[in-house]
């Protein structure tokens, strides 16, 4: 699997295109033109590590262009997908709310998404930042989203922000990454 980090033009985050063997899988869904010179054959899905806007805002605009691709996310990261109030973007002044909620598959806490023939990611419940941050993991990788980003202290200030749920999270993460390697949901230079 190789893995291509892609900086967005929105707070720096970042989304990540996922490819083998002529199959493509996102974590989150920022500019849609910066990740589509990356994506080999067809978009199967989008991981989602949170519902904020900066992570998602790609997402309608890939849907019309790859229309069978699936979007996982956790139950509050749906409903964060359907409200512009939730995800912030009505606050950005560019609302985002998703067309498509067919396209969503919900994961609970442990549940497993086959990516390709030899790798299998598992969805990990690690709130705190929001109530719907989902943590990828595979044996070698782990996407953070805004749950875990290295040298930077986790935003716990926003609306539905839990600072103890948070430090159960982070704990468990850095447990993780000790092994592995980490895709944060930001480069360093702004969080939201
Ligand atoms: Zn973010
Ligand atoms: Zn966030």
């Amino acid at each position: 699997m190789k893995i291509v980090q892609v900086v967005n033009s929105i707070y720096n985050s970042c989304s990540y295109v996922l490819t083998s063997d002529r199959r493509t899988w996102l974590v989150d869904c920022g500019d849609v033109d910066r990740l589509l010179p990356h994506i080999d054959g067809e978009l199967c899905g989008v991981l989602l590590t949170h519902a904020h806007f900066d992570h998602i805002y790609g997402l309608n605009h890939m849907i019309t262009l790859f229309p069978r691709l699936t979007v996982y996310t956790c139950q509050s990261g749906l409903e964060g997908l359907l409200s512009d109030k939730l995800n912030f973007s009505r606050y950005y002044g560019d609302p985002v709310v998703l067309d498509s909620p067919d396209s969503v598959k919900l994961v609970s806490n442990g549940d497993k998404v086959q990516l390709f023939d030899d790798v299998t990611i598992q969805a990990l419940m690690t709130p705190g930042h929001s109530p719907d941050c989902v943590t990828w993991m595979t044996d070698e990788v782990i996407f953070t989203g805004d749950c875990f980003i290295p040298g930077v202290k986790m935003v716990t200030n926003l609306p539905h922000s839990d600072k103890a749920q948070a430090a159960l999270s982070e704990a468990l993460i850095r447990d993780l990454a000790m092994t592995r390697t980490v895709y944060p949901g930001h480069a360093p230079e702004n969080i939201e």
